[in-house]
């Protein structure tokens, strides 16, 4: 037997509990390593398996986690918004951000929920030492993973949000979004040719896929940034073009692999009732890079 069926195999029951992860692709998620060393590390009989689910499959694969009784699912590219008519109830933020990514089934009903944001702000606060509260942040970027940091800033108390994004049409909407919400906030889509000036920003958070493949060029001009910003890049692959360039000029920096955890913990908690074990998360991850 080898060690790997020893670990996650021979260890199954009549009694496993189990969390499903439904996107497409799956293969190269390290979401099963993070939490299955979570179930193992607190001694839960709890299993998460990976399904690449197809687009047209969602609606059946939402109606397994049910069937199963299952404990719940994590949602991934291209499932996060497409899953909402297919739940009973929606958390607050999921509902704002309209996309998301842990599912917990309480008896028959289905209730969605989205990590993203809070995994985000922890991982912010955690890894550069930024607050949130009465600051004003630049967004780059407006789709899915945008739109949760924003409603995130935006429910944590920041002063204002300027969305950057390539096609302006979605930087609008998502203000539009932003707005409806929290009225009370400075929001604005200023457009990729009128960056907001340095001096008016505190932090900036990179939220497109820019920096996904090595060579990607930088969102921002390396003049535009300052020493004194701080600049989170949701990219946890490697540091991108931004995150050298704000390195080099000493500004404070973090690449996402802390939002991965951290929305990772928020969901392991929300499945099992019990805080998550973080450190093991966070080596598990790091194995994998
Ligand atoms: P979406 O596909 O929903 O949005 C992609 C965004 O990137 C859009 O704003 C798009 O602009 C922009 N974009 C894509 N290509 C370019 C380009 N060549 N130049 C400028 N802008 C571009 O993806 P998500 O929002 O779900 O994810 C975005 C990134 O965030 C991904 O890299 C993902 O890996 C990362 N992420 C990290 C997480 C973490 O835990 N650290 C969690 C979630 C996401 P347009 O609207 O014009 O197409």
């Amino acid at each position: 037997m080898s060690a790997s069926s020893t670990r996650f195999g021979a260890g199954i029951s009549g009694t496993t509990r189990t969390v499903a992860l439904l996107g497409s692709p799956v293969e190269h998620s390290r979401s099963p390593a993070m939490q299955n060393a979570a179930f193992v590390a607190l001694r839960l009989d709890y299993r998460y398996l990976p399904f690449a689910v197809p687009p047209g499959a969602l609606r059946d694969a939402v109606k397994g986690v049910r069937a199963l009784g299952m404990v719940g699912a994590n949602l991934t590219v291209p499932h996060k918004e497409r899953v909402i008519p297919y739940l009973d109830e929606l958390s607050r933020e999921a509902r704002l951000i309209g996309a998301v990514n842990t599912i917990v089934r309480r008896g028959q009903r289905l209730i969605g929920h989205n990590t993203d944001a809070g995994g985000f702000l922890r991982a912010f606060r955690e890894d550069t030492g930024g607050r949130v509260r009465g600051e004003r942040f630049l967004v780059l970027g407006a789709g899915g993973a945008a739109r949760a940091v924003a409603i995130a800033l935006a429910m944590a108390g920041a002063r204002g949000i300027a969305i950057v994004n390539r096609s302006g049409d979605r930087a609008l909407e998502l203000v539009r979004r932003g707005r409806r919400a929290f009225p009370d906030m400075e929001w604005s889509a200023p457009g990729v040719r009128s960056l907001p000036t340095a001096r008016d920003v505190y932090a900036v958070i990179q939220c497109t896929s820019l920096g996904l493949r090595p060579g990607d060029p930088s969102p921002l001009p390396r003049e535009w940034l300052e020493p004194r910003l701080i600049v989170y890049d949701l990219i946890y692959h490697a540091p991108t073009a931004l995150l050298r360039d704000a390195q080099g000029l000493g500004a404070r920096h973090a690449g996402g692999l802390g939002m991965l955890l951290h929305q990772g913990a928020l969901a392991f908690t929300l499945w099992t009732g019990r805080r998550a074990p973080v450190a093991v998360m966070k080596r598990a991850l790091r194995r994998q890079a």
